[in-house]
């Protein structure tokens, strides 16, 4: 039996309206669906890192922006608040974000590659990222955002299943692979440009493509 069926048919026992606010409530309950996913997987010992983290870091924001930023792992800050992207890196990339997006860090959805922070946050292994995958496909499925924004590196070889160059990648654009709805967008990540201020200048063009592409005025 077809919805437009199923609301007759229930109209005739007045239950159309809780089958109506259920389904709707079904299909767009996104915090709903990602609390469920982090609970499947909060302790969570796949991988070796595991060991050394305090907590597993899931993604945060707004699950209806979109933009969703992936980056590589938690840091220590993050690793302490449980929340990716609140150290400097973090505070660099809300600073741009406000600066040429107009958007509040709560207006966008924000996660990593890895879940749980590497010791000395070293970078993490290939191993490390494909065994860590599944959950960020999983939180991608939900947010379906518009355009994956992937910060640095280690976040496109998640995203394209490939080792290659971001400075090759940013400012270019792909359909992501389980999605071809959603478009992938590369940059640097802002670490790097902490690192690195003389590329600055690039990371600024590379948001403003961005905010074109996500229709922000
Ligand atoms: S990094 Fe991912 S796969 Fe590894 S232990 Fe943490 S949650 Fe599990």
């Amino acid at each position: 039996m077809g919805r437009r069926e199923t609301i007759k048919a229930l109209e005739v026992i007045g239950l159309s309206e809780v089958y109506l606010k259920t389904k709707i409530e079904k299909e767009t309950d996104k915090a709903g669906l990602l609390k469920k996913l982090f609970e499947s997987f909060k302790d969570c010992s796949k991988c070796s890192l595991y060991r050394s983290r305090r907590q597993v870091v899931f993604g945060d924001g707004n699950p209806y922006s979109p933009v969703a930023f992936v980056g590589e792992a938690p840091g220590e800050e993050e690793d302490v608040q449980g929340k990716p992207f609140v150290g400097r890196a973090g505070k660099y990339l809300n600073r741009k974000l406000e600066e040429i997006l107009n958007m509040k860090r709560e207006q966008v959805y924000i996660t990593n590659v890895c879940k749980c922070r590497p010791p000395a946050n070293r970078k993490p292994t290939s191993v490390e990222i494909a065994t860590c995958l599944p959950y960020l496909r999983q939180e991608l499925q939900i947010i379906k955002p518009k355009v994956i924004c992937c910060l640095g590196s280690t976040a496109a070889e998640g995203i394209l299943g490939k080792k290659l160059s971001i400075t090759r990648l940013r400012g270019q654009l792909f359909s992501y692979p389980y999605d071809q709805k959603i478009k992938v967008f590369f940059t640097y990540h802002p670490a790097y440009i902490l690192r690195n201020p003389r590329s600055e200048a690039e990371f600024v063009e590379d948001l403003e493509k961005l905010k074109e592409l996500i229709g922000q005025s």
